[in-house]
C-alpha cells in the first residue's frame, strides 16, 4: 500500500507519541506496557531518547500522566480540542527548539533545554510531532483502532487516510474473521 511519507525524523517523534499514548490502557486506567522503571528505560532506548540521568520512580509517574494526556489528543472530538491539549503540553514543557549534536550524533533537534527533566522532555518532542501534523492539515490521521477488542491509537499513514486498524495484519484480520463468522452464522440460521 502506498504510504504518506513524513520524513524519518518526524516518523520517530510520531512513533514516540503513539507508543506513549498506547502505554496507557483506558479500559483499566493502568499503564501495563510501561509498568516500572526498567520498562521506561527500555522504552527510552527503543525511541533513542538520550537522557542524562537514568529514569526514576517519579519520572515514571509523570510519564503515566503524560500517556493519558496524549491518548486524549488522539481521542479528541475535534481539531480545536486536540490543539488545546497540545498547546498546553508545549507551554507546560517550556518547549523551545534547539539544535544539538551530543554524543557524536548528527545535528538534530531537541525541543527542550538541556537538563530538562524527562517527562517535559518527552512531552515537548511528542507534542511537536503531533502539532506539525495538525499544522499540515493532517488531524484526521490521528486515529483510534476500530477493532472492538483493541483501543490502541495510531497515525494513519495510508495515502487516502483509509486505515481503520492499528495493525491491518492483526486487528484488521481479526475483524474480518469475526465479520466472516457472523455472516456464516446468519446463513446457518
Ligand atoms: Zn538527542
Ligand atoms: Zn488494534
Amino acid at each position: 500500500m502506498s504510504q504518506a511519507n513524513f520524513g524519518r525524523y518526524m516518523e520517530c517523534s510520531l512513533d514516540l507519541a503513539v507508543d506513549l499514548a498506547n502505554s496507557h490502557d483506558p479500559a483499566t486506567g493502568s499503564n501495563d506496557r510501561l509498568s516500572n522503571v526498567g520498562e521506561l528505560k527500555s522504552f527510552l532506548a527503543e525511541h533513542k531518547v538520550s537522557h542524562r540521568r537514568p529514569p526514576t520512580g517519579s519520572d515514571l509517574q509523570q510519564v503515566w500522566e503524560l500517556a493519558a494526556t496524549f491518548r486524549e489528543v488522539f481521542e479528541a472530538a475535534d481539531q480545536e480540542a486536540a490543539v488545546k491539549i497540545l498547546n498546553g503540553l508545549l507551554a507546560e514543557a517550556n518547549a523551545r527548539p534547539e539544535l544539538t549534536s551530543h554524543d557524536g550524533e548528527p545535528w538534530h533537534l531537541h525541543y527542550t533545554a538541556t537538563g530538562t527533566p524527562l517527562a517535559p522532555r518527552l512531552a515537548a518532542e511528542a507534542a511537536m510531532a503531533l502539532a506539525v501534523l495538525i499544522a499540515e492539515g493532517e488531524f484526521e490521521r490521528l486515529q483510534v483502532c476500530a477493532a472492538e477488542t483493541c483501543l490502541d491509537v495510531f497515525v494513519d499513514q495510508s495515502r487516502n487516510r483509509s486505515r481503520r486498524y492499528c495493525s491491518p495484519e492483526i486487528c484488521g484480520n481479526r475483524a474480518s474473521v469475526a465479520a466472516f463468522r457472523a455472516r456464516e452464522k446468519k446463513k446457518a440460521l
